[in-house]
C-alpha cells in the first residue's frame, strides 16, 4: 500500500484549486494539518476520478471497481484500521472528512466506502479475535475485497431486534436460514456480517452475529434493486438456505448480536451524515456555479436577492450539520459516549442534504430537472440518507429516549455530588 501520509503530502502541494470553495476557508481554520491534507487529497481524487464518471456510473448501475481499488491504495477503504492490519490507522474525524469528499464526487462510491469502513470493518475491529482479524480484516483494506452488513429483513427494517433469520448449531457448524433484505454491496462483496436469532425466547438478546464468506454454498443473491439514487452501488437480498458456516465464524459471544449491531450503527450514522454532507456540498457548488453563469434580466441570477437568500440558507444548513458531524466524530475519537451526537448529526445532515439538493434544482430551474446537469442526481442521492441506518421517525424516537436517559443520568450524578461539583 502507498503510505497514506506520503500521498497526502504530495496532494496537499498540488491542491491549489481547493481554495476555490467557500467552505475551504472555514475548514482550514478549524482542522488539524493531517486532516486538511487528507481532505485536499480526497477532494483532488474525487474531482479527478469520480466527478467526471459519476453520471455514467449512475446511469449504468456500474460498480466503480477501479476507483475503489485506488481508494484502497490511498487507505480510504480502511481508514480506522491500524496500520499493522493493513489500514490507514487514522481517526474517525479523518474518516468523516474522507467520506464527505468522496461522496461529493460520487455518492454511490461514498456508500461503498461507508459500508466497508463502518458497517463491515467497524464491528470486526471491536469484536473479532486476533485470528479472525487476520482472515476477515486485512484482505478488506485494499479495495480488492469489500464487505457488507446484513441486518434488515423483509419483515423488519427499523425493528432490528425482531430477526427472523435463524442460526442453529449442529456439531462444529452453524446452519443459517432466512432472508436479509436491502443489503448494500451484496453483489460485489466477499464477506458479510450477518445477524441471526440463535434463541428466539430471548428476543433481541437471542440474536448473534456471524461472519459469512461470499460466495458460499447455501447463500444466494436476490435481484439488484432498481433504486432512485446511489445506483452504482448494488443493493440486494441475501437468501440463506441451509447455509453451513464453521463455529469459529461467530463474531463476539452468542447473544451479543443486537449490541454489536447497535454499536456499529452508532458509528455508521457518522459515516452517513458525512455522505449527506458531501451530496449537499456538491448540490450547493452546482447551484452557486449556475447562479453566476445564468443571466436573466441582464444580470447573473446570483445578483437577485431571492437567490442569494436561498444560497445563504443552504450554506447555513450545511455548515451547521458539518459541525455536528465533526463533533460526533471527535467524541468517538476521544472515547466519549456519542450515540446521541451521531443520531443528531445524521438527522441534521440528511435533512440538510435533501433540502439543499431540492433548492439547488429550484435555482437551476429547467436545467435542474434534466440529467445534463448533476443537480437531479444529487437530489435522488440525498433521499436515501434519510432512510438507511434507521429511518427518520424511529431515529427521532430513539433520540428522544437517548436525551431522556442522559438527562436522568445527569440528575442522578448530580445528586451524588456536592452542589459545587454538580454545577461544573
Ligand atoms: C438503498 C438501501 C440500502 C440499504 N442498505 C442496508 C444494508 O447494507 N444493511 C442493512 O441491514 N439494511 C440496509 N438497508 C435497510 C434500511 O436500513 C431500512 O430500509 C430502514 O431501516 C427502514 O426499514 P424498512 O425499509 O423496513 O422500513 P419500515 O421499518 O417498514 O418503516 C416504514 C415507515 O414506518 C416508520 N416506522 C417504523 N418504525 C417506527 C416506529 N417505531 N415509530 C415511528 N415510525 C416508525 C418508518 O420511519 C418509516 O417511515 C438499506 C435500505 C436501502 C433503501
Amino acid at each position: 500500500m502507498v503510505p497514506v501520509m506520503l500521498v497526502l503530502t504530495r496532494r496537499w502541494r498540488a491542491s491549489w484549486w481547493a481554495l476555490r470553495s467557500l467552505h475551504t476557508v472555514y475548514q482550514s481554520a478549524e482542522l488539524p494539518d493531517t486532516h486538511r491534507m487528507l481532505r485536499d487529497t480526497c477532494r483532488d481524487f474525487a474531482e479527478r476520478e469520480l466527478q467526471p464518471i459519476a453520471a455514467s456510473l449512475d446511469r449504468e448501475h456500474r460498480y466503480p471497481r477501479d476507483q475503489i481499488l485506488q481508494m484502497g491504495k490511498m487507505g480510504l477503504m480502511a481508514v480506522e484500521v491500524p496500520e499493522e492490519l493493513g489500514g490507514a490507522g487514522l481517526d474517525y474525524l479523518a474518516y468523516s472528512i474522507g467520506m464527505e469528499e468522496i461522496s461529493r464526487g460520487c455518492a454511490s462510491t461514498g456508500v461503498v466506502m461507508s459500508v466497508n469502513n463502518s458497517l463491515y470493518l467497524g464491528p470486526l475491529l471491536k469484536y473479532a479475535t486476533d485470528e479472525q482479524k487476520k482472515k476477515w480484516v486485512s484482505p478488506f483494506c485494499t479495495g480488492e475485497k469489500v464487505g457488507c452488513f446484513a441486518l434488515s429483513e423483509p419483515g423488519n427494517g427499523s425493528d432490528a431486534g425482531a430477526a427472523n433469520t435463524v442460526a442453529k448449531q449442529e456439531g462444529d457448524h452453524w446452519l443459517l436460514n432466512g432472508t436479509k433484505s436491502w443489503i448494500t454491496n451484496a453483489w460485489d462483496a466477499s464477506a458479510a456480517v450477518v445477524f441471526a436469532t440463535t434463541d428466539k425466547s430471548l428476543a433481541h438478546k437471542g440474536i448473534s452475529a456471524f461472519l459469512v464468506e461470499m460466495p458460499t454454498s447455501g447463500l444466494s443473491l436476490g435481484k439488484k434493486e432498481d433504486k432512485l439514487g446511489i445506483r452504482a452501488s448494488s443493493t440486494a437480498n441475501l437468501i440463506f438456505e441451509d447455509c453451513r458456516i464453521p463455529c469459529e465464524n461467530l463474531l463476539g459471544q452468542e447473544g451479543m448480536g443486537f449490541k454489536i449491531a447497535m454499536h456499529t450503527l452508532d458509528a455508521g450514522r457518522i459515516g452517513i451524515a458525512s455522505q449527506a454532507l458531501g451530496i449537499a456540498q456538491a448540490a450547493l457548488d452546482c447551484a452557486v456555479d449556475y447562479a453566476d453563469k445564468r443571466f436573466a434580466f441582464g444580470a447573473p441570477i446570483s445578483k437577485l436577492q431571492a437567490i442569494q437568500f436561498k444560497l445563504a440558507d443552504m450554506a447555513l444548513a450545511l455548515e451547521s450539520a458539518r459541525l455536528l458531524t465533526w463533533r460526533a466524530s471527535m467524541m468517538k475519537d476521544n472515547k466519549k459516549p456519542f450515540t446521541k451526537e451521531a443520531a443528531m448529526a445524521k438527522l441534521a445532515a440528511s435533512e440538510a442534504a435533501t433540502r439543499i439538493s431540492h433548492q439547488a434544482i429550484q435555482i437551476l430551474g429547467g436545467m435542474g430537472y434534466v440529467t445534463e446537469m448533476p443537480a437531479e442526481r444529487h437530489y435522488r442521492d440525498a433521499r436515501i440518507t434519510e432512510i438507511y441506518e434507521v429511518c427518520h421517525c424511529k431515529r427521532e424516537k430513539n433520540e428522544g429516549k437517548t436525551i431522556l436517559y442522559l438527562l436522568k443520568y445527569q440528575a442522578y450524578e448530580n445528586r451524588t455530588k456536592t452542589p459545587r461539583e454538580a454545577s461544573v
